[in-house]
């Protein structure tokens, strides 16, 4: 790919709308991350024209059901609001009957995505949730959730999307055969953010090299892959593109990373980073336009809620994906910010002029990749899937 290295920030932003498959260096991004509000309109430009050559005219967005199946973790994230210790009020682990009833409750409401999120191993840290699995049947997490994706896909219609946390090469290839995408946020390269006081102090699951290291497993094995970076949380602007340029440089060499999401810092009472400044819309919007600039052919997503009441405006950034939208369960991890109707959904985003479309947890051009793991994969993506890749119930 070409390289643009530009002079003047107005220059670059005038020069990429005319780069049909140009990428951005890492020193332009990081200009272009400092943007001034008055060069900003051009910044944007560029990057819906980027957009329009990848995808034109239509933002996706995935109907699911949130499925919490542990929010015991072994790990302390300074912004997390979501983690518990064993013990603590408000600490679960969903039985194989909770976890079916949400899924019928979404298949009835025409979700076609069981997003799986908990927390990273913690049964390496509690006796108590060692004593929940062995009650359950299951040696440890990974186990209990590859048996609740393969009982989601035999049972349902919905297909299970992951996120349990760091995984082996070899749990990778257990999971890849009962789930047609899974995900690990990259969220950061920056080591310094593990340094006492910061937002990784205390979470050893998020070293940077460990979780590009699964990154790359995931490639290794063609894995349709979800990753991202989360914005805001004590990186710098270098550090941030540094991130970007790492998730590039990945699918560039396995060409297996599906969606990158750009996910904004909001802060929670109760966590240590309470007081922590959240990046505002004009940094979000930046931070999108560099992310569609770096990546012109790659899918990017924001989750409205985080950006609610003005989430439309960040179509404004090149992004082309809403990510999962539940008319179901609430965001566990993020609770104090509901989803947005999916009909106040479809009509933010037809009225910036695009068609809202209902895609699969995977992909629609990364289908035949995740039905290659496995016969069940493949019967069960052949009968949700529509001719294009998309839910065959479109919203
Ligand atoms: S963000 Fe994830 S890894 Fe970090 S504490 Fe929360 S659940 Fe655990």
């Amino acid at each position: 790919m070409a390289t643009l290295l530009p002079d003047t920030l107005s220059a670059t932003a005038a020069e990429l709308a005319d780069a049909s498959t140009a990428t951005i260096s890492c020193e332009a991004a990081c200009q272009l991350l400092r943007t001034g509000d008055d060069k900003l309109p051009a910044l944007l430009a560029s990057a819906q024209r980027a957009r329009t050559r990848f995808k034109p005219g239509v933002i996706t967005y995935s109907r699911k059901v949130f499925l919490p199946l542990t929010n015991l973790c072994r790990d302390y994230c300074g912004y997390c609001i979501f983690r518990h210790d064993a013990g603590e009020p408000g600490a679960h682990t969903m039985t194989p009957d909770e976890v079916m009833e949400v899924v019928r409750a979404g298949e009835r409401m025409g979700c076609t995505e069981a997003l799986f999120s908990l927390g990273d191993k913690p049964e390496l840290l509690f006796p108590q949730m060692r004593e929940t699995l062995r009650h359950l049947g299951y040696k440890s997490t990974l186990h209990y959730l590859e048996a609740m994706c393969e009982k989601v896909l035999r049972e349902s219609t919905l297909l299970p999307h992951p996120n349990p946390g760091l995984m082996s090469a070899e749990w990778l290839e257990r999971l890849s055969r009962v789930a047609p995408s899974m995900g690990l946020m990259l969220e950061t390269t920056s080591t310094r953010l593990l340094a006492k006081g910061a937002a990784h102090d205390n979470a050893p699951d998020k070293e940077p090299a460990k979780r590009l290291r699964v990154i790359e497993d995931a490639g290794r094995q063609s894995i349709p892959f979800t990753t991202g970076i989360l914005i805001g949380i004590g990186e710098t602007l270098e550090e941030r593109v540094d991130a970007l340029v790492a998730i590039r440089d990945l699918h560039a060499r396995y060409g297996h990373i599906q969606e990158v999401i750009v996910q904004n810092f909001r802060a929670k009472s109760g966590t240590p980073m309470t007081h922590w400044p959240e990046p505002d819309r004009g940094e979000m919007l930046r931070t999108l336009a560099v992310a569609r600039l770096l990546m012109p052919e790659m899918n990017i997503q924001v989750p409205p809620n985080l950006s609610d009441p003005h989430y439309a405006d960040l179509l404004d950034g090149g992004i082309n994906d809403w990510g999962g939208v539940s008319p179901l369960t609430p965001d566990f991890i993020n609770p104090e910010k509901p989803w947005p109707h999916l009909e106040q959904l479809q009509q933010r985003t037809e009225a910036k002029g695009f068609e809202l479309r209902q895609r699969l947890p995977v992909y629609p051009e990364f289908v035949d990749r995740a039905a290659a793991h496995s016969d069940l994969l493949a019967q069960c993506l052949g009968s949700v899937a529509d001719a294009a890749g998309y839910a065959r119930r479109a919203a």
